[in-house]
């Protein structure tokens, strides 16, 4: 009563292609509950997807295998799982007229030739997983080996077949085949503005005699954290004890994201949001915009590059930038207000920096960012110094621009969960 997840494609070992499907079929299975044992890739050639099916039916009972069930060359899944379990692949011919009719209407009706029809064979005594999206049918073999039943799906490659798939035939099938099995319950929650080193430190020894298992998952704005285990009531008894120690920092159980604590805060007190960014290029806006139903809160940004733009789009004063350069905390506060002003919203974040590689002095080093945020009537900016190259400083610039707005938001700013700035710029201390 296990599941390994076995992906084909030589294109995938060579990363031209990014697994989404193994991670696709990973998540649906968490849903319910079921957490694969393995997880392999095999290049597009028998031996070798046989030799991964081999390992993957030592590991688990029921075996998700994905891609090469097309009519090209490469596609040789079906063949090798076939000739691997000793079965005889026949054409069935309500899937023959099917592959015709896909072949013909999308070449004017002519007839399909013999490669494409080998889409229409089916390992003797399997079963047909119909695909709406494509010509590709997937499998599923019921079959004895090494003296157990094995379930073995043969899935197609691209995503927008194989989601489907799995939805409709797949995930509702192996939860069935596993209801017996011990079910794993997952929770997570973000942990915004903490280093997961810190965070295992403090939570590892809290729940050292609980029945669950911490994973930790490090990212700008935070750690995720997640807790598995197999009563629910445990594992969400667990999450709050976590949750309490980690205080003001712990975003309510299930939220694994700052923007969709954030949208909800705006919500909550009917505010509106603006963005005006230098070096960050409008990736906070695409950061907010990624979160579905954002519209009803934030209204759109500036990306405002050149000191020209800061200046007429936002109102930076020229003479500002001249004394004080477009890297200054003055700056980025007259791009809060200009924004906040000038785009007619309640709250706006601005960053301006250097995210290198060129473009720094000694006075001004690359990964120098000022980051302002204003809710209403306060507003707060700070300075940073971020590491790492260009993608990184403007991931960090990001990440922190919104922790700063939701501390201000949420009124937790200045306790001990946001990193403070190498240096924090109220209005009145200038
Ligand atoms: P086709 O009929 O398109 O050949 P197939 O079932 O034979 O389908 P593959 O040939 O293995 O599947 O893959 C087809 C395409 O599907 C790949 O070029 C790739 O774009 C996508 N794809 C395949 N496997 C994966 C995967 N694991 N993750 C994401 N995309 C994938
Ligand atoms: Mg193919």
């Amino acid at each position: 009563m296990s599941i390994a997840i076995l992906s084909t494609g030589t294109e995938l070992l060579k990363g031209t292609i990014l697994n989404t499907n193994a991670g696709f079929l990973c998540r649906r299975l968490a849903a319910a509950g079921l957490r694969p044992v393995l997880e392999l890739t095999a290049g597009d050639h028998p031996a070798e997807i046989t030799a991964a099916l081999g390992d993957a039916l030592r590991a688990a009972d029921t075996v998700l295998i994905t891609g090469g069930l097309g009519p090209t060359r490469d596609d040789l899944t079906l063949d090798a799982v076939s000739r691997f379990f000793g079965l005889e692949l026949e054409i069935d011919p309500l899937l023959a007229e099917k592959v015709e009719q896909f072949w013909s209407r999308r070449h004017d009706g002519r007839r399909a030739p013999k490669t494409v029809l080998r889409q229409a064979r089916v390992p003797h005594g399997a079963t047909i997983l119909p695909n709406a999206n494509g010509s590709a049918s997937g499998i599923r073999i019921d079959t004895e080996y090494g003296g157990r039943m094995r379930r073995i799906f043969l899935l197609p490659g691209p995503p927008a077949e194989l989601e489907p798939m799995a939805e409709e035939s797949v995930i509702p099938a192996v939860a069935a085949y596993e209801a017996g099995a011990g079910h794993e319950y997952t929770q997570g929650f973000l942990a915004a503005g903490c280093g997961e080193y810190s965070v295992q430190l403090r939570l590892e020894k809290l729940l050292r005699d609980r029945p669950v298992e911490l994973a930790y998952c490090a990212r700008p704005e935070g750690t995720r954290v997640f807790v598995s285990g197999s009563a629910p009531a445990e594992v969400e008894a667990a999450v709050e004890e976590a949750r309490t120690e980690l205080g003001d920092a712990a975003l309510p159980a299930g939220s694994l994201d700052l923007v969709t604590a954030i949208a909800a805060l705006l919500e909550k007190r009917q505010l509106t949001l603006v963005t005006a960014e230098s070096c960050t290029g409008g990736r906070i806006a695409g950061m907010l915009t990624d979160h579905a139903g954002i519209s009803s809160v934030f209204k759109g940004g500036a990306v405002v590059y050149s000191n020209e733009l800061k200046h007429t789009l936002l109102g930076v004063p020229e003479e500002l930038l001249a004394r004080f350069g477009a890297v200054s905390a003055e700056c980025a506060e007259a791009m809060v207000c200009g924004a906040t002003e000038r785009l007619a919203a309640d709250c706006a974040v601005a960053v301006t920096g250097i995210a290198g590689p060129g473009g720094g002095t000694p006075e001004k080093p690359v990964g120098l960012v000022y980051i302002a945020a204003k809710v209403g009537e306060e507003l707060r900016v700070g300075e940073f110094h971020f590491s790492g190259d260009r993608r990184r400083v403007r991931e960090s610039t990001a990440a922190r621009a919104l922790l700063l707005l939701f501390g201000l938001l949420s009124g937790k700013e200045g306790q001990t969960f946001l990193p403070p700035p190498q240096k924090s710029l109220r209005p009145e201390e200038r």
